[in-house]
């Protein structure tokens, strides 16, 4: 789960973190206010959105007067932000950040990640860090500072300064950077974050260290543990089929295809999306109803479904351990009945209680096709599609 820039800063801050001060706006006039809160100077004025690449796509501007405040305000808010890491709709603004205008010297990157192939936090830092990182993450990999820490030992003392002196610091900022490199790491295994990333990491002109930006996105499986973090979630920011369907216990993402999946367990919902392919069809989702579905999430899951309006045939592919067949049989019927379901659906079940639930469906008398096998049921929903689409 994402957050914010500046719910990201608050928190780092908490930490111990040097960021800038202000103020969120979710109007030209606030964000107006704000710049006098600040002291009535140089500002930055910030999009808040889901997504880095802001700058770049002219979502950050500093601004020196009252009048540019409001401008730059009204021209962003309640429009979408089209970046460099979201899709051609862009991100809605319904929020900025107003803070003091800081004077850089040099922009660090600094990042902490999950590394799998270690399985550990890695710190990933750059003396490049700015807008142009990702094109130097690409052109020299090799450019960038990696640093794995040890579990048992957290983020060494020694290690940290370390860093410190690879990234060019000297004097007070090595200091400084122990300081930002401790409070980071703390706050990411605290917090059960998956990634802390600072840039720009900027020395200011009076040689202070100071965070101008702030991403950090969470393990969603630890957010039952993290009430405080669960409520910093912003839906306006995420595709609304995925808030959906994530309230309601379902894993899904949107793709473009158009054939509609209802598949239980992250492996097979990978299999089928290969299946389809191979086929000749292309999925219009990702969506994994996970274990012991009862009917009503069955029900849920095309609720879910439908509501993409490219989905041109539905399949249901179950290998039923936890799961019952019969339940997703109860649940596909019942969708039929609470929904309306206009397009053509195909279901194959396997599995516990596999003769039930055929028998259920059988005896619904609906226009359900039946397939016995992963790759009979992709070939029937390609086949099912309506001439038109299949043309394509
Ligand atoms: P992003 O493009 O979404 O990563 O947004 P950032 O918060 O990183 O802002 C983009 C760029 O704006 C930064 O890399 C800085 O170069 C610049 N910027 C942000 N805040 C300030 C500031 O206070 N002063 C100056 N001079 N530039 C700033
Ligand atoms: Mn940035």
């Amino acid at each position: 789960m994402d957050i914010h820039e500046y719910q990201a800063k608050e928190i780092l801050k908490n930490f111990g973190v040097p960021v800038p001060r202000g103020g969120i706006a979710f109007t030209p006039e606030q964000a107006a206010f704000r710049r006098l809160e600040l002291g009535g100077g140089r500002c930055v004025v910030k999009a808040q959105i889901h997504s880095g690449g802001r700058g770049a796509a002219g979502g950050v501007k500093l601004c020196d007067t009252d009048e540019d405040v409001r401008d730059f305000a009204r021209h962003l808010l309640g429009t979408a932000l089209v970046t460099k890491q979201t899709d051609a709709a862009g991100k809605r603004i319904d929020r900025l950040w107003v803070e003091e205008a800081s004077q850089i010297e040099r922009e660090l990157y600094l990042g902490f990640v999950l590394d799998r192939k270690s399985e550990r936090i890695m710190i990933v830092a750059s003396g490049h860090g700015g807008m142009e990182i990702e094109d130097l993450a690409e052109e020299d990999p090799d450019s960038l500072i990696r640093m794995i820490l040890d579990p048992a030992v957290g983020l060494a003392e020694y290690q940290a300064r370390e860093l410190a002196f690879k990234l060019g610091l000297e004097g007070a900022q090595v200091g400084q950077m122990v300081t930002v490199l401790k409070a980071c790491y703390r706050a990411y295994r605290d917090l059960d974050a998956m990634m802390v990333e600072i840039n720009p990491l900027v020395v200011c002109a009076d040689g202070s260290l100071v965070a101008l930006d702030a991403k950090m996105s969470f393990d969603t499986n630890a957010l039952f543990r993290r009430g405080e973090i669960a409520g910093l979630r912003d839906p306006g920011q995420e595709d609304p089929r995925e808030s959906f369907a994530a309230d309601h216990g379902l894993a899904y993402v949107g793709l473009d295809g158009d054939i509609g999946c209802i598949i239980n367990g992250a492996g097979l919902a990978m299999a089928s999306m290969d299946m389809i392919h191979l086929a000749g069809g292309a999925p219009a989702n990702f969506l994994d109803i996970g274990g012991g579905a009862s009917p009503e999430r069955v029900c849920q899951a095309f609720r879910t479904v439908l509501s993409d309006p490219n989905v041109s045939v539905i399949l249901v592919n179950i290998f039923a351990g936890i799961n019952r067949c019969d339940w997703i049989a109860r649940g596909v019927i019942q969708a039929y009945k609470d929904i309306g379901i206009g397009v053509p659906v195909v279901v194959r079940l396997s599995g516990t209680n596999v003769e039930a639930g055929r028998k259920l469906i059988r005896d619904s008398g609906l226009p359900i096709i039946d397939a016995d096998t992963l790759a009979a049921a992709a070939e029937a929903a390609v086949a099912a599609r309506p001439q038109s689409i299949a043309a394509e």
